[in-house]
């Protein structure tokens, strides 16, 4: 079971005092790490911790010469690194006394304050790298929703597939096109079959799709099959996660053996990887219907049922060429997902197939059960039949150039802190 400790305390506050706003994403009951520079100033990529508006500069704490630098010194190993590797590595005792002795020096009235503050720059000054070095990554199709709906436009006949119950699916994408938030990107070219034609043509995809997902990055590796109730100890953290699509193309190439183009063209992840000892708060029940299967014993554990999701509010919204602020396109809960991150880890590694540390899996779009939970483009215009209309008149079928899609995600309940993933946010620019 996860236990909560006084990094979680919703009474906490810091001495960054942007970090104790209500509504922010980074209090100091979040301590999320990424990879940084200062925009100008020609300096290099290193780790650092988001609290508040600020970033803290752990290369530049672990030359304080203060017990919280001597800790970012034994977790990081090479503390100038530009890549949480060497950290996700380390393991989930290391992950947990970095985060205690972050929290201690963060906290109100702490004595390293007057030591940090000189560690500390604003976000809005700084530019990010992807925060590891990724050696693999896997998209899994985690939704049931998602499945459905999609399956639906894609095989009306047959729009669940008799695996989808049984098999956590996923295939194997591409980690050399995976961008940090804020990228743009060419609306991708490539082959399609029009409706009632019977020779392919070649062009700009006409219908350039969002999926959104959360990321999942592994922190250990293995060598062996991961059991499921070790599952979860060798994941790191959740960043928001956008799988770019372009429909027209999958929908032509897919078969027999699945997404290709269509998909590894462009990825985008949010900065921040916030930690599952940061969401352990935010962990649920997982729950599927009686009347589907019960998973085969290597998926099944009272830990997958007690506390295998997580409640993690997602909505994406888009920006126009015309509107500048974010125009509200979904919302669900990550909650919703038919398999949880620990049978994705278990199930991935089971015929012993190695994770290394930096791995990223895509949970698949995260569609929640409603029609307005849909976590693409596709499912919310039905396959392109039901036009959506913005809040600015606007209206969207597909995605145009100019168009920016930006994820956003938090956490909330009673008792416990909310804390936020910040923002994954992506725009399309003509094809070349
Ligand atoms: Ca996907």
């Amino acid at each position: 079971m996860t236990t909560l400790n006084e990094t979680h305390d919703a009474s906490l506050r810091s001495w960054v005092a942007s970090a104790n706003a209500e509504d922010g994403d980074f209090p100091i009951q979040n301590l999320p790490f990424g990879v940084f520079r200062r925009r100008h100033g020609g300096d290099a990529w290193r780790i650092g911790v988001a609290i508040g508006d600020r970033v803290l500069d752990l290369p530049a704490v672990a030359r304080t010469g203060t017990a919280v630098g001597a800790a970012v010194a034994s977790s990081l190993g090479d503390v100038e690194a530009p890549t949480l590797n060497a950290l996700m590595a380390a393991g989930p005792t290391a992950w947990s006394d970095l985060r205690l002795a972050l929290s201690r020096a963060l906290r109100s009235g702490a004595p390293e304050e007057g030591d940090l503050v000189a560690c500390l720059h604003a976000q809005a000054d700084v530019e990010h790298a992807v925060p590891a070095r990724i050696g693999d990554y896997t998209d899994f199709y985690a939704s049931v929703h998602h499945a459905t709906n999609l399956g639906r436009l894609f095989r009306p006949d047959a729009p669940l597939l008799p695996n989808y119950k049984w098999v956590p699916i996923g295939y194997h994408g591409r980690s050399s096109t995976i961008g940090t938030s804020g990228e743009s990107f060419h609306r991708p070219r490539g082959q399609t079959m029009p409706p009632g034609a019977n020779v392919p043509v070649f062009g700009a995809s006409e219908r350039l799709d969002y999926e959104f997902e959360v990321g999942i990055f592994i922190g250990t590796g293995n060598d062996a099959p991961i059991p499921i109730d070790e599952a979860d100890r060798h994941v790191f953290g959740l960043c928001l996660l956008n799988d770019w699509s372009a429909r027209d193309i999958q929908a032509w190439e897919y078969q027999p053996l699945g997404p290709f183009l269509a998909k590894n063209f462009a990825t985008t992840i949010s900065p921040w990887v916030v930690t599952t000892e940061a969401l352990a708060p935010f962990r649920v029940a997982w729950q599927r219907p009686d009347s589907d299967p019960r998973p085969l014993p290597y998926l099944d554990a009272p830990v997958v049922w007690d506390e295998g999701a997580f409640d993690i509010q997602l909505e994406a919204g888009l920006c126009t060429p015309r509107s500048e602020s974010a125009m509200r396109l979904s919302r669900t809960s990550f909650r919703h997902a038919y398999w949880t991150i620990g049978q994705m880890v278990a199930h991935h590694t089971v015929n012993g197939c190695r994770l290394a540390p930096g791995d990223l899996f895509g949970s698949g779009t995260a569609s929640g059960p409603t029609e307005t939970e849909a976590g693409a483009l596709i499912e919310l215009v039905e396959g392109g039949r039901k036009p959506l209309t913005l809040a600015n008149g606007e209206v969207r079928t597909f995605l145009e150039d100019g168009d920016t899609v930006v994820l956003k995600a938090w956490c909330e309940k009673a008792g416990a802190r909310r804390i936020g993933f910040g923002e994954c946010r992506g725009t399309i620019l003509a094809a070349r």
